[in-house]
């Protein structure tokens, strides 16, 4: 998958302009001061896909990119955690529900994200409690609720129109 590489400036660690030099054939941003060259390389998310009853578990973002669209709870893997463990700790911060069971479902390379061009989302099937209620993150999204998986609302990213969709032609 072909992406445009981000262009940094300056120096991560020291705060210098960052030179060029050629690695292997290829073109690297370099710190001479730190001796660092930024090899470009993506983030990774994971996605809960919680479906009850026929009905799936969406929340809708409150901040760009897809602001005021419908999404699977989820985020970004933070540095020292382990997927599953982003994925209990983003399912309980936007459902306010414990996962009782999680499945690897698909990964995805993601292309519309400006801020984390190519980064992979795994997407898992989850269990959460039956019988909680639902309450959201209101600082990441503006709301939270059960749809219908053949109507669903208005929903931003396309990995997640592909597993609804996936969801749909499934039943
Ligand atoms: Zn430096």
């Amino acid at each position: 998958m072909e992406l445009k590489t981000p262009g940094y400036v300056y120096c991560p660690y020291c705060g210098k302009k960052l030179g060029e030099k050629i690695e292997e054939k290829k073109q690297r941003k370099f710190c001479g001061v730190c001796n660092w060259t930024y090899y470009p390389h993506v983030a990774m998310a994971v996605i809960a896909v919680i479906v009850r009853d026929k009905k799936v578990l969406l929340v809708k973002r409150a901040r760009d990119p897809y602001e005021g669209t419908w999404m699977f709870p989820g985020g970004f893997v933070e540095l020292g955690e382990l997927p599953l463990e982003a994925l209990w700790r983003e399912v309980r911060e936007e459902t306010g529900n414990e996962v009782t069971q999680a499945t690897f479902l698909d990964i995805f390379q993601t292309t519309d994200d400006y801020r984390s061009p190519g980064h992979f989302a795994l997407f898992y099937l989850v269990e959460i409690q039956d019988g909680g209620g639902i309450i959201t993150d209101q600082e990441e999204n503006s709301d939270i609720g059960w749809f219908d998986i053949d109507s669903p609302p208005e929903i931003g990213w396309k990995s997640h129109k592909q597993v609804i969709k996936r969801l749909q032609e499934k039943r």
